[in-house]
């Protein structure tokens, strides 16, 4: 018995040290694109002038006078329709959805700014037409809550003159989110982020993207490849390390998410690849 239990622990290990082996490999066979697109994760936060606050104005500010590709950032919905830019699904301990924005209006960010509101952000987002907005709707509680997000969604970038497939883009981990988006708005990119699906399966259910965390890439190599056969779009999340940059270069995905903006441009020009702005 004892034996067999330590067979078994064996056995474990050994299959989980060749998964995380697998996991940071670099592809075999390397498929570059000649370009690469940088997504400020958050904005680009990780600097004095955005006060290191994730998902703030002056991060996404930052990220749009430094010329990145796109800025990503973080949506909530509290319970009377307010969307807010905050990663988390709680604040003090307070689940988002299930509250009033006034709860929540006067808590601050690491650099002093309140929660920005999805409208403020906008306004921000509207000043600099070349930077996309990279769009996360975090996941809600069921449908119907995420349905109302949707819709809200679509009419706040209506008001702020910002639904243009152009200005715009969508990710989300809730799957519900990504079909009706993309069969809501054709023509817009639209990525899903979980991982756990193939290329082919998303792009059967109508998604014309995906943004997966980097590993995932390495696991599945021929996902990206794949992906572009299929004319889907391909983001990588969250690509910090140079090791996984150039990973992710080589297997051809076409934007990569990270903490590090200007690490990822040094590496995409010492790589010889053209950088997207
Ligand atoms: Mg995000």
């Amino acid at each position: 018995m004892k034996y067999q239990i330590l067979s078994i622990a064996a056995i474990v290990i050994l299959c989980s040290t060749f998964i995380a082996i697998r996991a940071n490999a670099r592809p075999k066979k390397p498929s570059r694109n000649t370009t690469m697109g940088i997504v400020a994760h958050r904005g680009f936060w990780n600097c004095d002038q955005a006060g290191y606050a994730k998902n703030s104005i002056a991060a996404l500010r930052c990220a749009q006078e430094n010329g990145f590709w796109g800025s990503e950032f973080d949506v909530n919905m509290t319970s009377d329709g307010e969307l807010i830019v905050y990663h988390d699904s709680k604040i003090d301990g307070k689940l988002i959805e299930k509250y009033p924005y006034s709860e929540f209006k006067d808590v601050t960010i690491a650099n002093g700014e309140k929660i920005p509101t999805l409208d403020a952000f906008l306004e921000q987002g509207k000043k600099y037409p070349q930077t996309m907005l990279v769009y996360e709707l975090k996941p809600h509680s069921c449908d119907e809550v995420e349905d109302r997000f949707i819709d809200l969604t679509i009419a706040k970038l209506k008001e702020h003159e910002l639904l243009d497939p152009e200005r715009v883009m969508f990710i989300s981990f809730s799957y519900h989110m990504c079909k009706r988006l993309a069969a809501e708005l054709p023509g817009y990119t639209v990525q899903y982020l979980r991982g756990e699906k193939s290329p082919a399966g998303v792009k059967r259910d109508g998604i014309n993207g995906i943004d997966y965390n980097y590993k995932i890439y390495n696991l599945s190599p021929k996902w990206a490849a794949k992906a572009k056969k299929l004319n889907m779009s391909t983001n990588a999340w969250t690509v910090n390390k140079e090791e996984n940059m150039l990973q992710v270069i080589d297997h051809g995905v076409m934007y990569m998410t990270t903490d590090e903006p200007l690490k990822a441009r040094e590496i995409i020009s010492r790589e010889g690849l053209e950088e997207l702005k």
